[in-house]
């Protein structure tokens, strides 16, 4: 594949996005209840993704017409769209209702433009965003807010159907969003009784991927200093790449705190749920080649400098001001000294590092050597994609396994 494409790819393989919703929603079923699993679609643009998540039953959660012209272009329905984000445009709400999709309302304003349009388009079903309490989110409704929202939507046949709330939150605490559920089914229960729908609640995104094993992780955290990195580079935060509990055992979890499954339950109460990084993990990962190699040194201790033929704009984390930590595996695999090893990119910029940590390497790479980031659907490949310095973007490589065990590899559509 290397040979044949030239430069930096992804590799894509969406049987594991299958695997991945089916787990979902296996937990979904253990705890006896209804719900719903829409894909964050912002964490990995690639047609394969959607196309496995229409292959599973999942829906798609879009915030853009070009995210939802993608989700329907590769086999999403217009109602198994759900249509999320801040002060959306005319178009994307126009289309939304045009295809009946389920909109994340965020504002009172929005939902008078909802109304408007809706009486040519035909109803709208809406979710109502609710700002978390203690939250400084810029996202969602108060409680003032909401109360507003609720009283506008006319419950007799009315351009606008109260569906049921939502909410996402930020971090990976499990009990937080058990807690924020259970008042959202509160307000379904205050909203029917005063004669709405409201019998579905979203609970958003942010479910954990478990990237490295809990020694690693505490190895790291607990040693970590300037000295680890290339040019003494600091780093404040980094994602928490060891999660005890991730994915689909991070939702078991939340419906086990306070029994959220029994309120769900007994309230006939639909689950909504929108992953991103979570249905991605193990489903793809970033190949680039060593293009050039140098030694440096710190305190004494030679290093490797590598350049690759690609750029952290295919390995986003560096535009969080962090870094990417898992190590990447060197290609081929031959017997040598362990190397520590840097990894820039080809780039004039000076800040422009695959890994700024000295990654301790099996052997001394060289010239020609692949280098393999795992686990890189989630976010890492194609967010902040460009053809920077005009390089081209890096294609993506789709492995499909639907011959049995024979492995075919493709272009990504
Ligand atoms: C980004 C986002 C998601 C997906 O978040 P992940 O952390 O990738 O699971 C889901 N819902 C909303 C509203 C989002 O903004």
């Amino acid at each position: 594949m290397a040979f044949a494409i030239g430069g930096p790819f992804h590799l894509m393989y969406p049987a594991r996005v299958e695997r991945n919703i089916h787990a979902f929603r296996a937990v979904m079923r253990e705890a006896g209840i209804a719900g719903v699993v829409y894909y964050g679609k912002k964490a990995n643009k690639s047609p394969c993704v959607t196309r496995a998540c229409a292959n599973a039953g999942a829906g798609v959660d879009v915030s853009s017409t070009g995210e939802l012209t993608a989700a329907l272009a590769h086999g999403i329905r217009g109602a198994d769209l759900m249509v999320t984000g801040p002060a959306k445009s005319d178009e994307l709400l126009w289309l939304a209702l045009r295809h009946g999709a389920l909109i994340a309302m965020d504002s009172v304003q929005e939902l008078d433009r909802v109304t408007a349009l809706a009486a040519a388009t035909g109803p709208a079903r809406a979710l109502l965003r609710v700002l978390p309490t203690g939250s400084t989110s810029r996202f969602g409704m108060t409680a003032d807010e909401l109360a507003v929202a609720v009283a506008l939507i006319d419950r007799e046949g009315g351009p606008v159907g109260l569906a049921g709330f939502s909410f996402h939150l930020s971090g990976y605490d499990p009990v937080a969003r058990a807690e924020q559920a259970c008042e959202l089914i509160d307000r379904c229960i205050e909203a029917r009784a005063l004669g709405h729908d409201a019998s579905t609640i979203s609970i958003g995104g942010g479910f954990a991927v478990d990237y490295l094993p809990e020694r690693a992780w505490r190895e790291f955290t607990d040693g970590v200093d300037g000295e680890w990195f290339h040019s003494g580079k600091r780093f404040d935060s980094f994602y928490p790449y060891h999660h005890p509990a991730p994915g689909p055992a991070m939702l078991s979890t939340i419906l086990e705190h306070g029994d959220l499954a029994a309120r769900l339950r007994g309230n006939g109460i639909r689950l909504a749920i929108e992953p991103g990084r979570a249905l991605l993990d193990r489903a793809g990962s970033t190949v680039f080649r060593v293009q050039g190699v140098k030694t440096r040194s710190a305190h004494g201790e030679p290093y490797r400098l590598l350049t690759v033929d690609g750029t952290s704009l295919s390995l986003s984390e560096q535009w969080f001001d962090s870094e990417y930590l898992p190590d990447p595996v060197l290609w081929p695999r031959r017997s040598g000294d362990p190397t520590p090893t840097c990894v820039g990119a080809a780039t004039c910029l000076e800040s422009d590092m695959l890994s700024w940590r000295r990654i301790p390497l099996p052997r001394a790479a060289t010239t020609g050597d692949l280098l393999v980031y795992p686990n890189t659907a989630g976010y890492q490949m194609d967010s902040n994609e460009s053809a920077f310095h005009e390089l081209p973007i890096p294609p993506k490589v789709v492995i499909d396994d639907a011959e049995g065990d024979r492995l075919r590899w493709r272009l990504d559509a």
